[in-house]
C-alpha cells in the first residue's frame, strides 16, 4: 500500500447512522409492493423519490440538532424494567421525566407515532408531496428502530472494545448479503395500536443487542489476524471488517439481518396503508398527476386544525389518551 494513501478507520465515520444508505433505499422502496391496488399506484409512480428521500433523517443530522435523537433510544439509561416504565405516550412520557432527558436518550418510538400521525394529516389534506415526503421519513425511523444498536447505550460497541460494530452490522452486512436474502412479506395489513407496535418493535430490536456483541466478540477472539483487512474505494483506502469474517458473523446472527429488514419492510407498508385507513381511503389515484394550489391545501390545512381542536376537546372529556 502507498503510504500517501490515505486511511479512514471505519470507525470514525459512519457511527450510529442507521442501515447505511443502501439499505434504507431498499426497505422503502420494498415496502411499496406490500401495499394494496388502491395505494400501490401513486407509490410506484414516486418510488424513486420514496428510496431517496428515506435517507434524508440522516442527512439533516449534522445539521439540525434535535434531528439525532430521533433515531434511537438508549434503553439501559432507564434502568430494569425500562419497557415497563417507560410511558408510551410522549405527553405521559413529558410528565415523569424532563424532556431533556428524554431527548438526550433518544427518542425513535415517540418519533414513529408522531411521523405516523403526519402520514395521516397527509393523507387527510390529500397533499401529495406530504404524503411522500412522510412516507419516506416515516419509513427510515421504523427501519432504524428494527436495528438493534439503535436500542443501546453501547450503540457502537464502545463500551465493550468493538469500535465498529454499528456499520458493521447496518451497512456492511447488508452490503455484502443482500442478494441472498428473500424479501417477500406478503401484503400489508392494519395495525391498531401504531404507539405500542413502535415500543414492541424496540423491545424486539433490544433482545438482540446481547447476542450482536457476544457473537462479534467471540469470533474476534478466534480470527484476531483475519478481523481486517483494506478495500479502496476510489482514492481512497478504507479499512474493513474482511470478508470470510464478515461471512462467520452473518452465519453466526442465523438469518438475524434478513429478519429485521423483512421485519422493517412489513412494518413500513403496514404504517402506510393504515395511516391511509385511517385518514378514511382517500382517493390516491386522483393524486397522482394532479397536485392541489397552495391557496386550496392552505385552506384544508385550516380546516383540519379546526376540526382537530374540537376533536381534542370532546376526546378531553372522555380521558382518551393521546
Ligand atoms: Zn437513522
Amino acid at each position: 500500500m502507498r503510504l500517501t494513501l490515505k486511511i479512514i478507520l471505519f470507525g470514525s465515520i459512519l457511527v450510529s447512522s442507521g442501515w447505511g444508505f443502501f439499505a434504507h433505499q431498499r426497505i422503502n422502496r420494498l415496502a411499496v409492493f406490500t401495499l394494496p391496488p388502491e395505494m400501490i399506484g401513486f407509490y410506484k409512480k414516486n418510488i424513486q423519490y420514496i428510496a431517496e428521500a428515506s435517507v434524508n433523517p440522516d442527512r439533516r443530522r449534522t445539521a439540525v440538532p434535535e434531528e439525532a435523537p430521533r433515531h434511537y433510544i438508549d434503553i439501559e439509561e432507564y434502568g430494569d424494567s425500562a419497557f415497563t416504565k417507560l410511558p408510551k405516550y410522549w405527553a405521559r412520557a413529558v410528565e415523569k421525566y424532563p424532556e431533556d432527558t428524554l431527548q438526550a436518550h433518544g427518542i425513535v418510538p415517540w418519533h414513529i407515532y408522531r411521523m405516523y400521525n403526519q402520514l395521516k394529516d397527509a393523507f387527510l389534506l390529500r397533499d401529495p408531496e406530504k404524503i411522500l415526503l412522510y412516507s419516506a421519513e416515516l419509513g427510515h425511523y421504523v427501519a432504524d428502530a428494527n436495528v438493534p444498536l439503535h436500542t443501546t447505550r453501547n450503540y457502537n460497541g464502545q463500551l465493550t472494545d468493538q469500535v465498529g460494530i454499528h456499520a458493521f452490522w447496518e451497512s456492511r452486512l447488508p452490503e455484502l448479503f443482500f442478494d441472498q436474502y428473500d424479501f417477500y412479506v406478503g401484503k400489508a395489513s392494519y395495525v391498531r395500536d401504531v404507539q405500542l407496535l413502535a415500543w414492541q418493535t424496540v423491545e424486539r430490536a433490544h433482545s438482540m443487542v446481547d447476542s450482536v456483541l457476544r457473537e462479534e466478540k467471540l469470533l474476534a477472539k478466534a480470527h484476531e489476524q483475519t478481523k481486517f483487512n483494506y478495500e479502496t474505494k476510489g482514492r481512497q483506502t478504507v479499512k474493513v471488517y474482511s470478508l470470510p469474517f464478515s461471512r462467520l458473523y452473518h452465519q453466526k446472527l442465523n438469518g438475524m439481518v434478513e429478519r429485521q429488514m423483512r421485519r422493517s419492510i412489513k412494518m413500513i407498508g403496514d404504517l402506510w396503508y393504515s395511516a391511509w385507513v385511517d385518514a378514511g381511503q382517500p382517493d390516491l389515484k386522483l393524486l397522482i398527476n394532479y397536485k392541489p394550489s397552495d391557496e386550496e391545501l392552505k385552506r384544508r390545512e385550516e380546516e383540519l386544525k379546526l376540526w382537530k381542536e374540537k376533536n381534542l376537546k370532546a376526546r378531553d372529556h372522555e380521558g382518551i389518551e393521546n
